[in-house]
Formats: structure tokens, sequence, C-alpha cells
């Protein structure tokens, strides 16, 4: 089964190189960020904490090496060489964006494009894999057995004695990554599980198996505070600027591959269509949802005049790169010095 590619940075990221001064690879590096915040447990390491975030823009800042992704654009467009420099960029559009990365952005002066998920705006829950954390991976009693039917395929998983997630256990384990070997936590086993089977399904038949394990742990609907995305409103503070450049991440993030070249084409465009409602401005960058694309989607891109596309393909940005396939360095929860770190191993490879 394909992992998506936004997973499969972990790996890349645990090598530890130089320091970056002294380097003279060229090329650029395509920073992905989700979230800037501290939460009880991130099963995917999709967060960096506020002190954090701001030890990496103080290294960036210090490097002097930052672009915007539109002057990264341009120099693709131009044939030039990119230089050895970083793009920084955001995906989805939690509300924490707003409250703990904006500010610091603009204190430390640093240009970041953020790809927004414009049907999150109305979601009446959290997004599906919020509600599996919600479920099993924080402290309380489910059903022993989960049983279900998924494409066909029957699929059982008996809890046994982790029916039971204690408060002490949740604080010995809130730290544990989905995708790690040889998890000790079987409630963790089981969000994995449950990830494989249900990413690739189409939005609508993933959400009512979401809705039937929600039932079954007797799960009440709610939006965390900690998990929800911008409303409306917010994002209207989020104003195209100097520094926030705005870019598209389709209505429903969807595996795009999956699905047909009209379903597509409405993902896109509806989502293009009501960020420049929004912000009146040209919506023109885009991120692909999970990384997933195939040739059409790149067809349509091109079609709705987007100038350029990122991927969770690790890597540096070359001369050569299309600029609908551009790769990304997924950044994790750490201090300035492992940042750095890691800027000087991606700089490298
Ligand atoms: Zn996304």
């Amino acid at each position: 089964m394909k992992i998506p590619g936004m997973w499969q940075l972990r790996k890349l990221s645990r090598k530890v190189g130089k320091r970056v001064q002294g380097l003279v690879a060229p090329g650029t590096l395509i920073l992905m960020y989700h979230r800037v915040a501290e939460i009880g447990s991130d099963p995917w390491g999709l967060c960096v904490s506020p002190q954090h975030f701001a030890e990496h823009l103080q290294v960036l800042q210090k490097l002097g090496c930052v672009v915007s992704l539109r002057q990264l654009q341009q120099m693709l467009e131009n044939g030039k060489h990119p230089s050895r420099s970083v793009v920084v960029t955001f995906d989805d559009g939690y509300a924490d964006n707003l409250y703990n990365a904006k500010p610091l952005l603009e204190k430390y002066n640093i240009p970041a494009t953020v790809f927004f998920t414009t049907g999150y705006m109305n979601l009446k829950q959290e997004l599906w894999w919020d509600e599996l954390d919600r479920l099993l991976l924080q402290p309380g009693t489910l059903p022993s057995v989960l049983q279900l039917k998924i494409n066909g395929e029957d699929f059982s998983w008996d809890l046994g004695n982790a029916a039971t997630y204690t408060q002490s256990e949740y604080q010995q384990h809130r730290n544990l990554l989905v995708w790690q070997e040889n998890l000790p936590s079987l409630r963790h086993r089981l969000y994995y599980s449950l990830y494989k089977l249900l990413y690739p399904l189409p939005t609508n038949q993933r959400q009512e198996i979401i809705d039937e394990i929600l039932t079954w742990g007797s799960l009440q609907p709610e939006i965390r505070e900690t998990h929800r995305f911008l409303t409306l409103e917010e994002m209207d503070k989020f104003q195209p600027s100097e520094l926030i450049e705005i870019g598209g991440h389709t209505v429903n993030h969807p595996f795009l591959s999956t699905i047909n070249y009209a379903s597509q084409k409405e993902e896109i465009q509806k989502n293009k269509a009501h960020l420049e409602e929004i912000f009146s401005s040209p919506v023109v960058s885009f991120a692909y949802p999970h990384g997933d694309f195939n040739p059409d989607t790149v067809k349509i891109l091109q079609e709705l005049k987007f100038s350029c596309a990122c991927t969770t393909n690790v890597g540096r940005v070359a001369r050569k790169c299309s600029p609908f396939e551009l790769p990304r360095v997924q950044v994790e929860n750490w201090d300035g010095n492992q940042f750095e770190k890691h800027l000087s191993m991606w700089f490298k490879e």
C-alpha cells in the first residue's frame, strides 16, 4: 500500500548533517509546516511549538536566505539557477496559523505561503485524522471489539486491555508517532491501521466509516479549540501582503489521483474561486493534498492559470525542476540548533 509522500519524510529527517555555514550546494529548500501549536498528542508530528518556530525564524533571519514562493517561481521561469535559499509554506489552514505563526512571521519579517483548504471553514467536526486522535489517543474507555466492513472486506480488532486508556498511559505515550515501528501502544497501532485503510477511500465513503467508528466509541460531536480551522472571518485577517501569499489546497483535501478529472477540477477550481473572492487577489500557487496528484492534476492547474504547485516529495528545488512538481521538506518540532542541522543536511543531499 502506498503511504502518502508526506509521511515518508520522517526517515530522511532522522539523519543529522553539518551546519549550513560554508556549504555551497545550490538549490532552494521549500519548508513544509502545518501547525504552530502545542497540543496533547500529535500522532503525525505536525506541530512545531511557538518557541521552536520562533527559533527557526531566527535561524532563517540570521542566514538571510528566505525568498517567497513567488520569487522562486519567477527564478524558475527565468531559467535562473536558484541560489541556496529557503521558502516557507504552511498547509491546510489550522487556526493556529493566524494566532501563532503569522505574528512570528511578521516579527522576523519572513515571507510565507499558506495553502488553504476552503471546505474546512464550515466543518461540523474535526478532520478525520483528528477525529481518530480524539477517539483513540485520548484517555477513556472504548468497547473491546471494533468490526468494520471496508470496501467489501470485513475487519475486526480486539483492544483487550487497551480498551481502557488511562491518564498515565496517555502521558506515557502521547508523544509517540504512529508511523514508528514496534509501537508499545495498541491504541496507536489501531490508529495507524485505520488510517492506512481509510486514506485511499473517496471522501464520502471515508466519512461514513469515520461516523461509524465514532458511533462505536460513543464519541459526541465536538471541535476542540486546539484542532479547529480558521473561520471565514479569521481568514479575512490573513490578507495577502508582501509577507503572506495565499495558495490553493482544494475544497475537501482529497487524494486527487483517486478521483476523476471533472471531480479534480471542481475541487481545485472552487477552492481557487473561493479564495480569490475572500482575498480579492489572484491565487496562482497550489499544494497537492497529501502530496498526491497525477498528470490530470497538473493539466487542470495549468488550465486554471496556476503557476506552480508544491508536492511532498523530499528534495531541493533544482534549476530544471518542473514548477508543478516542487519538492519540499517537512519541518518537525526541533529547536533552533536541530533545525539548523537539518537545513544543512537537506542542502547537502
Ligand atoms: Zn494538507
